[in-house]
C-alpha cells in the first residue's frame, strides 16, 4: 500500500485513540474532544472542496487567532491544500504582493479587512473569499457546518507542499518558504521525542498561529500525541497566571517569560503542575533564564529554529543540561555546521554562519529558484544567515544574525557580546547593539537600552557612566560610541527586536 505522508495522518491516527479526551479547552472552559475535532476538520475539508479548492491550491488566511482558524489549518493539511497564513499587521502594498505571489484559490479574512482585501483579491483573480471573525463565526464556518464530516485524507508524498509561509523579510522582499508534509512530520516526531510530549500533557497555547512556533511546533506536537490544549487568543498575563496551575507545558517567546516574571504573584505555586517551559523565536536573555530558575525552580528549555527549517536544535530534556545562552544540540536526524561565508566548514569555537541539513529543511522559496539556489550549498546544507559557534561536544550558541554583524574600522563586532555586558548593568531590561554609518569607521557601534520594567528601571545609569565602565571590560573598538535609553525596544509580533528599525531611527547619529 502507498504510504501516506500527510501530516494530518499523524493527528488522525491519534484521534482514534484519544476519542473523548479534550483536545481544545476554550477560554470559557468549554471543550472540543478529539472525536469532535476530527469531525470539524472533516467538515472544514469538505467546505474547502465546496469552494473549488483542490490539492496543491493555496488557501491564504489573514484572521485573528480563533479555534476555527486552527481547524482550517488542519483541514488544509487533510485536503492536501497549502495553508498560507499571513500576519494581521500587513499593509495594503504587502498584501498585494502576497496575493499576487501566492495566487491562492481561496482567501479567508475578516469583515473588517474586506474593504482593503476585496479589490486586491479581485486584481489577482482569487476565486473565492470567505469570512472568519475573531469570535469564530463567519461564512467559512457556516459553510463548514452544512457539510458532512466524512472526508478521505488526501494521499501525500513527503515532499508535497503543506504550507507556504512568508518570512518576515526584514531585508528586502518577504519570500514564501515552501514547507512540505515530510518537513512537518519529521520535525513533529523529533520534538515529541526530545521534549517527551505525551497524552498527559496540557499545553498553554498563547502564541499566534500565523507563525511556525504556535502553528507547527505547538499544534502538531500536542495533537499528534493526544495532549490537551488550553487555547488562548493571545498572551494575557493574568489569564496565564490563572491557567498555568492547570498546565504541564508552555511554549513561548522570551517576552512571555519576562512578562510572567514582572508579576509578583508568579512563582513556584503558579508552576506546581508544570513539566516544561520552552522558549524560542528570539534569544532568551541569560538573566531571564537565571531569574526564572530562581523564582520557579524550572530551567526554561531554549530551542532554535526558523521558518525555513522548523526546529533545528534544542537544549536537552535533562534539566541540568539546559544552559542559559545556548540553544543546545541538533534534533534527531538533523545536521548542523558552522562555516565561513565561502562555505569552508569551521572548527569548534569558531564563529561563522550556521548551516543546516535534514528532513526538516524546506523545499525552497516559492517561485524563486535563484534565491533558493543562493541559500543552499552544493551538498544540500541550507545557509541560515544566523551566526553561531559549536563547542567541541556539539552544543550550539547563537551570536546573532549575519546581517547584524558590525564592521567598524575593518574589525568585526558581534552585537551579542556587547549586549551580554550591557544586560548585566542595573536597570537594563534589554540591550540592542547595532552598527550605523560612521564617517571614519564605516560603521559605528551604538547601543539602545530598554529600561527594566517597574522601579528597577530607575536604577539605570547615565550614558557616560555606562560607557566609562564598559571601557574597562571591552576593547575600545567594541565599545558603543553612543548609548540611547528608551522605555521599549521595537519588536515584531514574535517579540523579536527589530534592529533594522533601530538602524533607521539612529542612522544619522554620526552625520555631521
Ligand atoms: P522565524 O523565521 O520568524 O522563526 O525567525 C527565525 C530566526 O529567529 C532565526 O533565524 C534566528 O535568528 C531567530 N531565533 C529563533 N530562535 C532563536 C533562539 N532560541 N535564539 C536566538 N535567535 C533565535
Amino acid at each position: 500500500m502507498l504510504h501516506n505522508y500527510n501530516m494530518y495522518g499523524m493527528i488522525e491516527d491519534r484521534i482514534a485513540i484519544a476519542g473523548a479526551a479534550p483536545a481544545f479547552v476554550m477560554p470559557d472552559g468549554s471543550f472540543v474532544t478529539y472525536v469532535q475535532l476530527g469531525a470539524e476538520v472533516g467538515r472544514m475539508a469538505n467546505a474547502l472542496a465546496a469552494t473549488g479548492v483542490k490539492p496543491g491550491d493555496r488557501v491564504t488566511v489573514q484572521v485573528e487567532k480563533s479555534f476555527p482558524n486552527a481547524v482550517l489549518y488542519l483541514a488544509c493539511l487533510k485536503a492536501g491544500a497549502v495553508f498560507n497564513p499571513l500576519n494581521s499587521g500587513y499593509t495594503s502594498a504587502e498584501l498585494d504582493y502576497f496575493l499576487g505571489d501566492a495566487q491562492p484559490s481561496l482567501l479567508i479574512c475578516q469583515r473588517s479587512s474586506l474593504g482593503l482585501l476585496a479589490p486586491i483579491a479581485e486584481r489577482h483573480a482569487v476565486r473565492a473569499t470567505l469570512l472568519l471573525e475573531p469570535d469564530g463565526t463567519g461564512s467559512l464556518v457556516d459553510l463548514a457546518k452544512s457539510q458532512t464530516a466524512d472526508h478521505t485524507t488526501h494521499i501525500c508524498a513527503a515532499d508535497d507542499l503543506a504550507s507556504l509561509i512568508y518570512t518576515s523579510g526584514t531585508t528586502g522582499r518577504s519570500k514564501g518558504a515552501m514547507i512540505t508534509h515530510g518537513n512537518l512530520a519529521s520535525n513533529t516526531a523529533a520534538l515529541c521525542e526530545t521534549w517527551r510530549i505525551t497524552s498527559s500533557d496540557i499545553l498553554l497555547h498563547a502564541l499566534p498561529i500565523f507563525h511556525v512556533h504556535g502553528l507547527f511546533v505547538a499544534l502538531n506536537t500536542t495533537l499528534s500525541q493526544g495532549a490537551r490544549i488550553l487555547w488562548q487568543p493571545k498572551f494575557d498575563l493574568d489569564t496565564a497566571l490563572a491557567l498555568l496551575p492547570q498546565a504541564t507545558l508552555m511554549m513561548g517567546v522570551p517576552t512571555f517569560y519576562t512578562r510572567l516574571l514582572s508579576s509578583e504573584a508568579f512563582g513556584r505555586q503558579t508552576c506546581r503542575t508544570m513539566r516544561l517551559f520552552v522558549s524560542g523565536s528570539a534569544p532568551l536573555l541569560a538573566e531571564t533564564h537565571i531569574e526564572f530558575k530562581d523564582r520557579t525552580g524550572h530551567a526554561i528549555l531554549e530551542r532554535y529554529g526558523m521558518t525555513e527549517t522548523g526546529m533545528i536544535t534544542s537544549n536537552p530534556y535533562a534539566a541540568e543540561g539546559r544552559l542559559a545562552g545556548t540553544v543546545g544540540y541538533p534534533l534527531p536526524g538533523i545536521s548542523v555546521r558552522v562555516a565561513d561565508p565561502e562555505g569552508k566548514v569551521l572548527g569548534p569555537g569558531e564563529i561563522g554562519v550556521i548551516e543546516v541539513k535534514g528532513p526538516n529543511v524546506f523545499k525552497g522559496y516559492w517561485r524563486n529558484p535563484e534565491k533558493t539556489k543562493a541559500e543552499f550549498r552544493a551538498d544540500g546544507y541550507f545557509i541560515t544567515g544566523d551566526l553561531g559557534t559549536i563547542e567541541p561536544d556539539g552544543r550550539l550558541s547563537i551570536v546573532g544574525r549575519a546581517k547584524d554583524l558590525i564592521i567598524t574600522g575593518g574589525l568585526n563586532v558581534y552585537p551579542k557580546e556587547i549586549e551580554d555586558e550591557l544586560n548585566a548593568f542595573p536597570g537594563v531590561g534589554e540591550a540592542a547593539v547595532v552598527g550605523i554609518p560612521h564617517p571614519d569607521f564605516g560603521e559605528g557601534v551604538i547601543a539602545v537600552l530598554a529600561k527594566a520594567s517597574g522601579a528597577d528601571g530607575n536604577r539605570i545609569e547615565s550614558e557616560s557612566r555606562i560607557i566609562e565602565q564598559l571601557a574597562g571590560r571591552l576593547a575600545k573598538f567594541k565599545c558603543p560610541k553612543r548609548i540611547f535609553i528608551v522605555d521599549e525596544l521595537p519588536r515584531n509580533a514574535m517579540g523579536k527586536v527589530q534592529k533594522a528599525d533601530l538602524r533607521t531611527r539612529y542612522g544619522q547619529t554620526f552625520k555631521s
